[in-house]
């Protein structure tokens, strides 16, 4: 198998973040949540780190398409990204992670910072589309309402699905800024705060090293059992 990815189209989905869409080579199979490491054809710019970065699939398995988003951070890999044209094509490895929906859990709470949105979105798309069971609560922390994406798709999801809460939370708001949802930092209590059954919930938490180490550290002080907590760290953040 020729393990290539073509590129559709590169486009920004909210302030600083862009979304990188490929054509979906046939056959090509993964679970909802894994990543591939992607290789950029050149690179356009010097970097140090190279031209290789591993980013998670957003889109999911019953897509046409395949997706990834990043935020653009000024290295020469993500300056690459910007200026490459469609057909461009990328090596890649994968896909690998473990970090994947689960139909079994009772009840789950999805925890994302910024950019560690994109495991959700796969898995929430595929949660609709297979039909949760679970009641499924996405916490999605970002500066503010443009800095988010998928926060229009996510808000209709809400309104679709009974067994989907959408509790977007801006960290970074003037106090005037007109915003009428939540406004603290992701955390445990937060959380708790709507979830009906803390301790009956499976939490999976995404987003940089910080975040999950936090996290983790409040749930297991409230007393949530660590088989209860899963994580994927966005190293390089
Ligand atoms: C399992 C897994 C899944 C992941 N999924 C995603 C994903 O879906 N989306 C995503 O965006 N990332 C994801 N990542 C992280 C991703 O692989 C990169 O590490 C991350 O995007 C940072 O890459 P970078 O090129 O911006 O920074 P790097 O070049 O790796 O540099 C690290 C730091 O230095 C800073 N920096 C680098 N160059 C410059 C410069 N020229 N000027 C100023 N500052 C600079 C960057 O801001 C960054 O904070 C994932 C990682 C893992 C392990």
């Amino acid at each position: 198998m020729d393990h290539r990815l073509e590129l559709s189209r590169v486009e920004e989905i909210a302030r600083g973040t862009i979304e990188l869409t490929f054509h979906r080579p046939e056959g090509f199979a993964f679970l909802a949540g894994q990543n591939l490491n992607l290789k950029v054809p050149e690179l356009l710019f010097p970097d140090p780190k190279g031209p290789r970065r591993t980013f998670t699939i957003a889109s999911a398995p019953h897509e046409p398409e395949l997706r990834f988003a990043t935020r653009l951070s000024g290295s020469g890999y993500k300056q690459t990204l910007q200026r490459l044209a469609s057909g461009s094509l990328f090596e890649y490895l994968g896909p690998n992670g473990q970090f994947v929906y689960d139909p079994e859990v009772e009840s789950a709470a999805y925890l994302a910072g910024g950019i560690g949105i994109t495991p959700f979105r796969s898995m929430l798309m595929h949660g609709v589309h297979a039909g949760f069971k679970a009641p499924t609560f996405l916490f999605y922390g970002n500066a503010d309402p443009d800095s988010s994406a998928w926060h229009e798709l996510f808000a209709g999801l809400a309104q679709a699905e009974a067994r989907f809460t959408y509790i977007p939370t801006m960290t970074n708001l003037a106090p005037e800024a007109p915003w009428p949802g939540e406004r603290r930092w992701l955390s445990a209590d937060l959380a708790a705060a709507y979830l009906p059954d803390p301790a009956n919930t499976t939490y999976f938490l995404c987003g940089p090293p910080a975040m999950i180490t936090a996290l983790t550290d409040q749930l297991l002080e409230k007393g949530i059992k660590d088989n209860k907590i899963r994580y994927e760290s966005l190293w390089g953040y």
